[in-house]
C-alpha cells in the first residue's frame, strides 16, 4: 500500500483493486459485487477498511473518499473502536459546485493508453492527441456535465451530512479547494504532522 511521508493512503478504490488482485476472501466478495455491476454494501466496505486498520495497526491511516455516508461513517468508528483507535482529525477540502464540474468535464483520456489530461491544468501538447502515445483523447461518459450534476446531488443528500458529523464529535479542518491539488497534499501533510 502508498506510505507517504509517515502515513498509509486509504482509498477504497484502490484497497478494493489489491484485495481482488491478491484474492483475499472479501476481494472475491467485491469481485461479485463489481462484475454483477453492483454497488458494493456498506458491511463489506467495512470488512474492507476493518482488514486495512488490522493490517496498518502501527500507522497513521488517511482515509480518503470514505466513509461516504452516515452509516458507513457510524461503522468506521466501530471497526476503529474494535483496535482502540478513533478517528483523531477530519479534514474537509471544500469546492464549489461549478468548479467541481469545471475541473472535472475538463478531463480527457487517450484511448490507447488511457493517460488521464485536463484541459485547465495539465493540458495534453495538441489538442486532442495524447502526450504518450499519440492516441486520440476523448471525454468519458462519466465526466460529462449531466453525470457529475448527478453525483453532486448524491454527494449532497449523502455525503454533505457527515460535516456535521464529525464536527459534532472530531475534529473538522477545511481547505479550500481552490489552492490546486498539490496545496491540498501539502496542507493535509502539515495537519497529519501537527496533529495532537
Ligand atoms: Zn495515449
Amino acid at each position: 500500500m502508498r506510505e507517504k511521508l509517515g502515513f498509509v493512503h486509504y482509498s477504497t478504490g484502490d484497497v478494493f483493486r489489491d484485495h481482488i488482485k491478491r484474492k483475499t476472501t472479501v476481494g472475491l466478495e467485491v469481485q461479485e459485487y463489481v462484475t454483477a455491476g453492483k454497488l458494493v454494501p456498506d458491511e463489506v466496505v467495512l470488512e474492507v477498511a476493518n482488514a486495512f486498520v488490522s493490517e496498518h495497526t502501527g500507522n497513521v491511516v488517511v482515509f480518503d473518499g470514505f466513509p461516504r455516508t452516515i452509516p458507513q461513517a457510524e461503522g468506521l468508528d466501530r471497526v476503529l473502536e474494535a483496535h482502540e483507535r478513533k478517528v483523531d482529525m477530519t479534514v474537509l477540502i471544500d469546492l464549489a459546485d461549478d468548479d467541481v464540474v469545471k475541473r472535472l468535464t475538463a478531463r480527457r483520456q487517450c484511448r490507447k493508453c488511457k493517460a488521464i489530461f485536463n484541459l485547465e491544468f495539465s493540458p495534453p501538447a495538441r489538442e486532442g492527441v495524447c502526450d504518450e502515445c499519440a492516441g486520440e483523447l476523448y471525454q468519458r461518459d462519466d465526466d460529462k456535465e449531466a453525470v457529475i450534476r448527478d453525483r453532486l446531488r448524491v454527494y449532497h443528500d449523502q455525503t454533505e451530512p457527515l460535516i456535521e458529523y464529525y464536527q459534532d464529535r472530531f475534529r473538522l479542518e477545511r481547505i479550500q479547494g481552490e489552492i490546486g491539488r498539490d496545496r491540498v497534499f501539502e496542507e493535509i501533510r502539515k495537519l497529519v504532522e501537527d496533529r495532537g
